[in-house]
C-alpha cells in the first residue's frame, strides 16, 4: 500500500495494525512505526463517517442527556481542583453537543459559547438550556486569535482527520495564560465498547497525545486515565518543545493485550447473557452507559427486562431502551429474579447495595471480575 503520511510527525512509515474486527466497524488502521500514533488509512471517506454518525448518535434521548449531565459535573468539578474557574471570562466549548458541560458552566458562573457541527443538536441545546451554541463545524467558526481563557473539547479530537492542525488553531485561539481541558477514549480499562471505531481515524494512548500537544506548542499540566477516557489539561508553552515518541512496539503490545483482555471481558459477558434468556422477569441497575454498550454486545430484548434502576434521582422518571428508570427503593416491592449490574467501576459497591435481595432468592448478575472501585 501507499505509506500514508503520519498525523503526528508527518513520516511515512506506517504499517497496519490488525485489530481483529471488519473494517467497517474500526476502520483500516495503522501505526507510525516512528511516533507510535495509531490513524486510519485509507480514511474512510465523508460519506461512510456521515452513515456512521446517524447510526452511533441516535441513541435515547433521555439517557443521553442525564449521562450528559453527569459527566459535565465531573468535569467541572475537576476543573475547579486544577484552576480558577472564577477567572474565566472566555470559554469555548468545540463539538459541545446539546451544551451540557456548557450549562453546567453558567451554572458555575462561567460565561460560555459552543459550537456544534450538528444544527439539531445545537439548536437542541440553545433551547433546552439557554446556551450559546453555533451551528457549524469549528474550521468555519470565525477565529479569534488570543481570544480565549478556555477551550474544551470532549471526545472530539478522535473524530477529527487532522488532529494535529486543530490544536495548532486552538493554541492560536487561546490567551498565553488560557487552558485547554480535554478528552479522548483510550485503550486503558476494557469495558464493552471498544475504542477503536469507523468514525474514530486517531486513537490515542496517553504519550502520543503529549507528543502531539506538544508539537502543537502546548504545554501539558495534567493527564489521568478515568476509565477509558484519557483526560488532559494543558496550557500554550512559553517556548517550543519537543515532542518525545513512544516506541511503537510497546504501543503495539498495548494494543494487543487489550484487544485480548477485552474478549475475555466480552465472552464472559456474553455467557451469563445467554444463561437469562430462559428466565422469568429480571432489571437492570444502571441507567447509564454500561447499559446501553451491553446491549450493543447483547441486545437485550431477548430477556424479559421490566425496569431499569439507578440511585441518581435526576434520571427517574425517563426510560432507556425503553425501560422506565426507577429509584432503586422500589425494589423492595419487586418481584423479579435477577438484577444485571451493568457498572463496571461501581460494581462492588452496588453488590453491597443489593446484598438483602439475596435472601428473597433474586440473583445478582455482575458482569466484570474485576471488583474495584474509581
Ligand atoms: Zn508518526
Amino acid at each position: 500500500m501507499n505509506r500514508p503520511t503520519c498525523n503526528l510527525c508527518r513520516s511515512h512509515a506506517a504499517a497496519p495494525l490488525d485489530i481483529g474486527e471488519p473494517a467497517a466497524k474500526v476502520g483500516y488502521n495503522v501505526i507510525c512505526e516512528i511516533c507510535g500514533l495509531i490513524f486510519h488509512y485509507p480514511a474512510m471517506s465523508a460519506e461512510e463517517m456521515k452513515k456512521f454518525y446517524v447510526d452511533d448518535y441516535s441513541g435515547n434521548y433521555s439517557a443521553s442527556e442525564t449521562i450528559g449531565r453527569d459527566m459535565a459535573r465531573g468535569r467541572i468539578a475537576f476543573l475547579q481542583q486544577q484552576i480558577d474557574i472564577s477567572k474565566v471570562e472566555t470559554a469555548l466549548e468545540i463539538g459541545c453537543a446539546k451544551g451540557e458541560f456548557l450549562s453546567e458552566l453558567n451554572i458555575a458562573g462561567v460565561p460560555a459559547e459552543g459550537v456544534e457541527p450538528s444544527q439539531a443538536m445545537a439548536g437542541l441545546g440553545s433551547n433546552t438550556y439557554g446556551v450559546k451554541i453555533t451551528g457549524s463545524v469549528y474550521d468555519d467558526f470565525p477565529l479569534r486569535p488570543g481570544y480565549y481563557d478556555l477551550m474544551s473539547m470532549f471526545h472530539v479530537l478522535e473524530h477529527v482527520s487532522d488532529p494535529l492542525s486543530m490544536l495548532q488553531r486552538i493554541k492560536k485561539e487561546l490567551k498565553p495564560d488560557g487552558y485547554l481541558f480535554l478528552e479522548v477514549p483510550t485503550i486503558a480499562e476494557c469495558q464493552l465498547a471498544i475504542v477503536f471505531k469507523a468514525i474514530h481515524p486517531t486513537t490515542f494512548v496517553a504519550e502520543t497525545l503529549t507528543a502531539m500537544l506538544v508539537e502543537a506548542e502546548f504545554e501539558v499540566l495534567h493527564s489521568a486515565e478515568n476509565g477509558y477516557h484519557l483526560r488532559v489539561l494543558a496550557k500554550p508553552a512559553s517556548l517550543p518543545a519537543t515532542p518525545i515518541y513512544p516506541a511503537a512496539d510497546v504501543v503495539k503490545t498495548r494494543v494487543y493485550t487489550y484487544l485480548a483482555e477485552r474478549r475475555r471481558v466480552v465472552e464472559g459477558i456474553l455467557g451469563k447473557m445467554q444463561c437469562l434468556i430462559h428466565k422469568g422477569t429480571g432489571a437492570i441497575y444502571g441507567a447509564g452507559l454500561n447499559t446501553l454498550d451491553l446491549d450493543l454486545v447483547f441486545p437485550l430484548k431477548q430477556l424479559k427486562l421490566d425496569a431499569v434502576f439507578d440511585s441518581d434521582t435526576r434520571k427517574h422518571g425517563n426510560t432507556i431502551l425503553g425501560l422506565p428508570i426507577q429509584d432503586p427503593a422500589a425494589l423492595q416491592d419487586w418481584n423479579g429474579e435477577y438484577v444485571i449490574i451493568s457498572s463496571y467501576a461501581f460494581q462492588a459497591e452496588i453488590v453491597r447495595q443489593l446484598e438483602y435481595l439475596k435472601a428473597r432468592g433474586v440473583e445478582l448478575i455482575t458482569l466484570y471480575e474485576w471488583n474495584g472501585h474509581e
